[in-house]
């Protein structure tokens, strides 16, 4: 039964893939991105989706779109998902920070990537939920804190990339800070009541900071506990 359910979700979860690729490829005159990489179709097609949303909601795990995590919160498109870690491109070296775990999936797929993926929820039982389930999944290489990310991680700054899920009305100077040169950070902002403009700030190697947009988006907002 359970290696017959499993066969089962690789057919739905390969459908979403292509579904996916196809979105990909038809946003790619606004976002620059006609592609995914085999690194990232790999992660996307690797983590079991099902197994990161509440159990009213698996029939939809493999659908193109958010769902409800509870909280008010949501587990992000699997096209946003795809494209923002496809902009991100963390390489195999790269350790990484996100803002707003949620449900941990957008962490696993980074983890599927990158060395090390730091992550910051700031609601208590989110991030509780998100760690247990990642290291149950075997993540091994995954850190959560839950705290308001608004200020990055200090302690294991600077990154190779740090990507935001939630919409930011503004850009966090600390996160900005916090990146290496040659780093990228993702990050909606806009009106979090609205769409937000996805954006690509990145650091170059003089520390000069140069902003892409690249869709418009929608995100829950990115909530200030602090500063
Ligand atoms: N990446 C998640 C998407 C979760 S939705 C996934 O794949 O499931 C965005 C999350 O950001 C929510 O869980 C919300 O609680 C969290 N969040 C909002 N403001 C935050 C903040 N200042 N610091 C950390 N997390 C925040």
């Amino acid at each position: 039964m359970a290696i017959e359910l499993a066969v089962a979700y690789n057919a739905v979860r390969q459908r979403l893939l292509e579904r996916v690729i196809a979105e990909t490829r038809e946003t790619g005159h606004l976002t620059g991105c006609h592609q995914l990489s085999e690194a990232v179709l790999r992660a996307l097609a690797t983590v079991p989706r099902h197994l990161f949303v509440p159990a009213e909601q698996v029939d939809l795990a493999y659908a193109d779109r958010p769902l409800p995590i509870g909280r008010g919160q949501t587990i992000s498109q699997p096209f946003i998902v795809g494209l923002m870690t496809e902009l991100l491109a963390p390489d195999a070296e790269a350790v990484v920070l996100e803002i707003g775990t949620g449900s941990g999936y957008q962490t696993a797929v980074l983890a599927c990537l990158a060395r090390r993926v730091y992550s910051i929820e700031r609601i208590p039982e989110l991030a509780e939920t998100a760690l247990q389930r990642l290291i149950q999944l075997g993540y091994g290489n995954i850190e959560v804190r839950n705290d308001d990310g608004g200020q990055g991680w200090e302690a294991h700054a600077p990154f190779d990339g740090i990507m935001v899920t939630a919409a930011a009305a503004e850009v966090p100077p600390a996160l900005v800070q916090q990146l290496k040169p040659g780093g990228r950070l993702i990050i909606p902002v806009g009106d979090p009541h609205q769409s937000q403009d996805l954006r690509v700030i990145r650091k170059n190697e003089r520390g000069v900071v140069e902003t892409r947009s690249v869709l418009p988006v929608v995100f829950v907002p990115l909530v200030r506990d602090r500063g």
